[in-house]
């Protein structure tokens, strides 16, 4: 036997062992809450229908929602059932089921089993150039079509298997036939069929349509299937649905797991009345309900029922927990987003350290409404060398629309850089395909030219290299133009949040996005955040300059002779990246007066001011660094930052921001993970942070219609529960967009359960003992024996020392109590064992 799978059952309570042991000849389907083990029933299932029933293990298929809740589940199989068994299971998300049977047997239904997976971007060009063809009649009958609106379309009629003819004669029973959009759609989607078939292709969602086309054709190859199992159900669209019960159809063994309150994925065509279509198509389903939570304290599940009960149209179900109710909800509001993701730091190194290192990194986690909102956290736990993680995304300067956005700022401010003419000459795509970018690299070469620098002179009416098609200058024109202008007015001094709006509208840039990116809301948040940012750099800059004038020292006067400063040897032109390198020997000092600012200067993190000084360090005034350090230098602080164009000034800040360096020789310590709340679903971590629980994101601006708003409340109340110990909500009263303040005001959501409910939430934050306490019991699986000893001693040492305000850096006192919990803790511990 297997380490562990002796005790699997005994780890269940009564209500997780009755759903494991249940009859599996008899239809199954748990109802239950968050933390309540559901996807625990479903792995032990599993490992019950092997070692009891003496299933073969690939007779089982587990379906789940993600890949990552797969592999999961695998790795908590493997432990229980070894590594053989838990590799024959039929385990992944439906879309990689369906893929697995299609290549063994697609030939059933006409499938050559090396077909291609189309990806968003394949789909796109086939729409794309389906539209071109139709473009007059499109025109002539006054539509506006966009490929990834008729793309949408085509999937939910996927989702809901609805072929082209289908949609055709739904289209013909809408009113203004003869020129209905869907009418079209359905044409258009009759041609992208026969497109992707002729290219030997299925798209994501073809996976499933074929799956089911295969297993009701040929039901015989699921015989071998005797128990379907499907976790996080509420999130299952139709198609998905039947694809299910084609496996259960062979044997009528079928376990789901799910939960209404957490179905979040409406918006792309989950059907949660699936759970009742069960009992109609299911006779004799068997339900049972789980109750007691195990993931969070009181408090907080407390607080996330009065979220989520104020749902009217919602069936109301029990959850109650037998851990303490521990600290109440954290509800904080701040002036800004800066301020809010400094806060988020700081309470993040404050529990750490007052946990005695009992927390760390991994414990935390940020989650959020959409993933523009994490540059603000990125940057403030970048600034305080908190290791993180952006899990199922990028990090904000890693996503392609602000790569492609920076790029050409940065072909503006040095037309040398070829990493940005590279990335973005053919974007959006101007007939400039791989082979005239090489041209154009070789006969820059040959004319000692930068390729930029080329492009232009050919606009400018040097003759062009051989070789060459006359196209080819028209094809550069709006490229060079674009970044010409920019540089013009760049060198004015313009701010860079206009010289972004002049990009995107010269390139058609929102155009682009929404023509050839799925998910276009998100990147345009983003770029909209892009411009926001920029707007915060300027008025970095601007202070900097200020400060310079009020009486501070200029940082180059004292260390460097003028010559020192001249762009030869400190390039201003050169990409931030090189500079680092190339800047080691520069050296800047913070010269000003210490006493007064040190403070601010360490925690307030948006004016500019260098860190060098330890809080403690009254001396170091006159401390040398080298200025090539980005993560010790605040962009701000660099030599003749006064006369830096505002474009470069922001490129640099940009770039420093970019800074993965200190991460790479960290890549397997534990990270705090930023990730959205769709993306979080089933996952848990001791301490949660919601920012921006704001109208306009909770729920999110584009949200009117009831149902959505239902939706969003619940997505909060994912949020919620994914705390353990832990959770603090917090908003603002600003928070820029395309780079305009806006006023923003608390959540209705919280508001309304507020009014109901005033103690579920508070503003102060967690007392530590609390923590330390808990993880000692998790640790030991029990409550240590002398817990009332362990508490009065921390608590002793916490009320002697004077209370931490959130502005407060770590200070040696942190670092003794450090040293002090972690000693009471392993005590602890050891009296622990001793007695038990
Ligand atoms: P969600 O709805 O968020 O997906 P869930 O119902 O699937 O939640 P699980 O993730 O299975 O819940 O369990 C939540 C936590 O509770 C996990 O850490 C799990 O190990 C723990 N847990 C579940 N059942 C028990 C139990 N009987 N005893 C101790 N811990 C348990
Ligand atoms: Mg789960």
């Amino acid at each position: 036997d297997h380490p562990g799978s002796a005790t699997f059952l005994e780890a269940l309570n009564p209500a997780q062992l009755k759903a494991v042991t249940a009859d599996p000849s008899v239809p199954l389907q748990i109802l239950a809450g968050p933390g309540s083990g559901k996807t625990r029933v479903l792995t032990s299932r599993v490992a019950y229908l092997v070692k009891h029933h003496g299933y073969k293990p690939m007779q089982i298929v587990a379906v789940t929602f993600t890949n990552k809740a797969a592999n999961e589940m695998k790795k908590r199989l493997t432990s229980l059932l070894g590594s053989k068994a838990a590799d024959a299971l039929v385990l992944g998300t439906f879309h990689a089921t369906c893929a697995r049977y299609l290549r063994r047997y697609g030939q059933l239904i006409g499938l050559p089993n090396n077909f291609a997976i189309a990806d968003a971007d394949d789909c796109k060009k086939i729409i794309s150039g389906l539209l071109k063809a139709k473009a007059e009649i499109i025109r002539a009958s006054q539509m506006s079509l966009k490929d990834s609106g008729v793309l949408s379309e085509i999937s939910k009629a996927k989702a809901k298997e609805e072929d082209p003819e289908g949609m055709a004669v739904r289209a013909a029973r809408d009113p203004n036939t003869s020129t209905s959009t869907l009418a079209i759609i359905a044409e258009l989607y009759a041609e992208y069929e026969a497109t992707l078939r002729e290219a030997n292709s299925l798209d994501f969602d073809d996976l499933l349509v074929f799956g089911l086309r295969l297993f009701r054709d040929s039901p015989r190859i699921l015989e071998s299937c005797r128990h379907i199992l499907v976790d996080e159900f509420q999130d299952t669209n139709t198609t998905q649905y039947e694809l299910m019960k084609c496996f259960a159809k062979a044997h009528g063994g079928v376990s789901v797991v799910g939960d209404p309150d957490q179905s979040i994925y409406g918006w792309r065509s989950a059907e949660v009345e699936n759970l009742n279509k069960m009992i109609t198509d299911f006779p004799g389903v068997q339900a049972i309900h789980l109750e007691e939570n195990y993931r969070s304290t009181g408090s907080i599940l407390h607080a996330a029922h009065s979220v989520v009960s104020q749902d009217r149209n919602r069936i109301p179900k029990n959850l109650y927990t037998s851990h303490p109710k521990s600290t109440t909800v954290t509800l904080k509001v701040f002036s800004t987003p800066v301020i809010e993701a400094s806060f988020i730091a700081t309470e993040i190194k404050r529990l750490i350290a007052y946990s005695g290192n009992v927390l760390n990194h991994g414990d935390f986690a940020v989650l959020l409404r959409s993933n523009a909102l994490s540059r603000n956290i990125e940057a403030a736990l970048q600034k305080d060398s908190i290791p993180n993680r952006v899990v199922g995304g990028h990090k904000f300067f890693e996503r392609m629309e602000v790569k492609d956005l920076l790029a050409y700022l940065q072909l503006a401010d040095n037309p040398n850089f070829l990493p940005a003419f590279l990335r973005v000459v053919n974007v959006p795509r101007r007939a400039i395909g791989d082979k005239s970018v090489a041209d154009l690299l070789a006969a820059a070469k040959a004319e000692k030219l930068s390729p930029m620098e080329l492009s232009e002179s050919i606009i400018d009416g040097a003759q062009l290299p051989e070789g060459f098609k006359p196209a080819m200058k028209k094809n550069l024109a709006n490229f060079v133009g674009v970044v010409r202008k920019v540089r013009r007015a760049a060198e004015k001094r313009t701010p860079v949040a206009e010289l972004l709006r002049v990009i995107i509208q010269k390139i058609g840039y929102e155009e682009f996005l929404r023509t050839s990116q799925q998910d276009f809301d998100s990147r345009w948040e983003n770029v909209q955040e892009l411009i926001s940012f920029s707007v915060v750099v300027a008025e970095e800059q601007r202070r900097s300059m200020s400060e310079t004038d009020d009486g501070f020292i200029s940082t180059s006067t004292l260390v460097n002779p003028p010559e020192a400063e001249s762009p030869q040897l400190i390039p201003q032109r050169l990409h931030p990246m090189f500079r680092r390198m190339s800047s080691g020997s520069t050296t800047t000092v913070d010269s000003r007066p210490t006493k007064k600012r040190k403070r601010t200067s360490t925690r307030s993190g948006d004016d500019g001011v260098i860190e060098l000084l330890s809080s403690d360090d009254e001396s170091a005034g006159s401390r040398l660094m080298p200025a090539g350090d980005g993560r010790d230098i605040s962009p701000a602080g660099q030599v003749q930052h006064g006369s830096m164009t505002p474009l470069s000034f922001f490129l640099q800040t940009s770039m420093l921001s970019t800074d993965t360096d200190s991460e790479k020789d960290i890549a397997d310590q534990p990270k705090v993970t930023i990730t959205t709340v769709h993306a979080a679903k089933g996952l848990e971590w001791p301490v949660v942070f919601i920012p921006a629980v704001e109208q306009g994101t909770y729920p999110s601006y584009r949200c009117t219609e009831a149902h959505e708003i239902a939706e969003e409340r619940r997505l909060l109340y994912v949020a919620m529960t994914r705390a353990q110990l832990f959770l603090t909500l917090s908003h603002c009263h600003f928070r820029m967009m395309g780079g305009e303040e806006n006023d923003k005001s608390l959540s209705e959501f919280i508001i309304s359960s507020q009014k109901k409910d005033p103690a579920s939430f508070s503003a102060s934050l967690p007392e530590i003992d609390v923590v330390v306490r808990t993880r000692i019991a998790a640790m030991l699986g029990r409550p240590p024996a002398d817990e009332a000893a362990i508490k009065e001693a921390i608590m002793k040492h916490v009320r002697a020392a004077p209370p931490l305000s959130m502005w407060d850096p770590p200070e040696p006192r942190d670092r003794q109590f450090n040293r002090f919990a972690r000693r009471e803790v392993t005590k602890a511990a050891r009296a622990a064992e001793y007695w038990a």
